[in-house]
């Protein structure tokens, strides 16, 4: 802006333009007003303004499509980041695949089919006699046709790799930025074995750095456990889930890992030689997580005044904003920038904008989630001291210069810890366990997560859909035998089950 008032001294209409100028800054001054709706007042009006307004997402021209931003993307660049060293760790190697599948893939594995049909886009163009081919809505069988030619015998496997790339399946139902979104990005990973046994624990796994993930980075608690029927992958032989309860008491499915048997190997050919010279079908599981996860992350831990990031995945952690007065603006200028310079650690900028006043500058950080704001003006330089200000709770701490570094540090580690604990809390008193079928009903309109006794058949959980909209969220692993009698039907029951509304 200063710039442009110098390039323009020079012309004659000097004075209008300048005036035109400021009536812009001061337009735009106004305009940032931040969230208009309450987190509690209007849950999903309150999310879409938090997503567009922190600038993490916008909408696409084509419906159900949206474009993820500068903000957004770096959200999801820290879980790229995280989790590459993780599955590094356990031997397994990104790839990448085509994004057209021709359709007789589809064909090979029927329940598969089944399930992703409805979903599928097709690509009109074809070319002579070629087949029709579609968009990859997940790549089991694209990969698994090219794993048959791998793999020969026992040598090659455990066979472990990952994919990080875009997914389309045709959403009917409403789409919502990151939680719903006809294509979104992903990472899938494929892993092929020799047993059952080293399949079914590996597939637990990566559930279990897929919690890790969760809780330790994204400070949101889950829940875990496997999906029943109803709710299993389209052709796999069991799916072990993840899922959080998001403020508005419905569950959303975190990550999923999946014992896709033999099913698979045996539609694609995948065979090898064993130990003892025989040919057999190899074992397979596969696991993923989605974007899915910074909606998670806005919807859990962000406020009325707008985003807030758990300090681990935020790209700033903190902003150095000067407190300017004529008189002595370019020491504290300069001050503010060897401050953010120390702060180089948490990737700290100064905000050293003409155009805007510092409160302003205060409100689009907090809106933008920025866990930690320092301020800095004239007083402090006397003092040899800075402002510090925690987005979560507001608190304001006094800090000298030469304990700065350490004091950042010590309070975005409190900030990561405090936006998990706030969120456990919340699981904790939403979680209510019945047994009867009223309790059951009052506890789903009342928006609780529900722990009860389930015979898992399908038809029993179609019932409680249809008259709760609640379904089977997971079974938790490791449940004591019981003899139990089921919340709905009352026929036996061996286990219990969350259920909940769900994303
Ligand atoms: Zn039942």
């Amino acid at each position: 802006m200063i710039f442009l008032f110098l390039v323009f001294e020079t012309n004659p209409f000097n004075f209008s333009l300048k005036l035109c100028l400021r009536g812009l800054v001061a337009e735009k001054e106004a305009s940032v007003e931040g969230i208009t709706v309450k987190k509690e007042v209007d849950f999903s009006e309150w999310y879409n303004q938090v997503v567009l307004k922190a600038e993490l997402a916008d909408y696409a021209p084509v419906r159900g499509f949206m474009t993820i931003r500068p903000r957004g993307y770096a959200i999801w660049q820290a879980i790229q980041d995280y989790f590459n060293q993780v599955i590094k760790s356990k031997g397994v190697r990104n790839v990448y695949f085509p994004l057209l599948i021709p359709e007789s893939f589809f064909k090979k594995e029927s329940e598969h089919a089944e399930g992703f049909a409805p979903e599928l886009a097709w690509i009109e163009r074809k070319e002579g006699d070629e087949e029709r081919v579609a968009i990859r809505p997940t790549s089991e069988t694209i990969m698994y046709d090219a794993f048959a030619k791998w793999i020969r015998s026992w040598r090659d496997l455990p066979f472990r790799i990952n994919q990080w790339c875009n997914i389309l399946r045709w959403e009917v139902k409403q789409t919502k930025l990151f939680l719903r979104t006809r294509e979104f990005l992903w990472q899938e990973g494929h892993c092929v074995y020799e047993t059952e046994g080293e399949c079914v624990k590996e597939a637990l796994m990566f559930l279990g750095e897929y919690k890790r993930l969760a809780e330790e980075l994204l400070a949101i608690p889950v829940f875990d456990g496997e999906k029943t029927e109803l709710e299993r992958f389209a052709g796999g032989k069991a799916t072990f889930t993840l899922e959080a309860l998001m403020p508005d008491g419905k569950a959303l499915q975190m990550g999923t890992s999946h014992n896709l048997g033999q099913n698979f190997a045996k539609s694609f050919g995948l065979k090898f030689l064993s130990r003892n010279e025989k040919e057999q079908f190899a074992w397979q599981n596969s696991w993923g997580f989605s974007t899915r996860l910074i909606g998670a992350v806005v919807m859990v831990h962000s406020d009325n005044k707008g985003l807030v990031l758990p300090p681990r995945i935020a790209e700033h952690k903190a902003v150095v904003v000067p407190i300017i007065f004529e008189k002595n603006r370019e020491k504290v200028l300069r001050k503010a920038k060897e401050l953010a310079t120390q702060l180089k650690e948490v990737n700290a900028f100064v905000d050293d904008r003409d155009a805007y006043s510092a409160g302003w500058k205060f409100n689009e950080w907090e809106l933008k989630g920025i866990p930690l704001r320092v301020e800095f003006g004239p007083k402090d330089l006397e003092k040899k001291q800075a402002v510090l200000v925690r987005r979560d709770t507001g608190k304001k701490t006094i800090v000298k210069w030469s304990s700065l570094k350490k004091e950042v540090k010590k309070q975005l580690e409190e900030m990561q810890e405090n936006l998990f604990k706030k969120a456990e809390k919340f699981l904790k008193e939403s979680t209510v366990e019945v047994s009867r079928w009223n309790e059951f009903k009052r506890a789903v309109s009342e928006k609780k997560l529900v722990f009860a006794p389930f015979c898992e058949k399908t038809g029993c959980e179609e019932e409680i859909k249809r008259e709760t909209t609640a379904t089977s969220r997971c079974i938790p692993f490791n449940q004591k035998e019981a003899k139990l009698e089921c919340v709905k039907c009352g026929s036996a029951a061996s286990r219990k089950s969350y259920f909940a509304k769900s994303y």
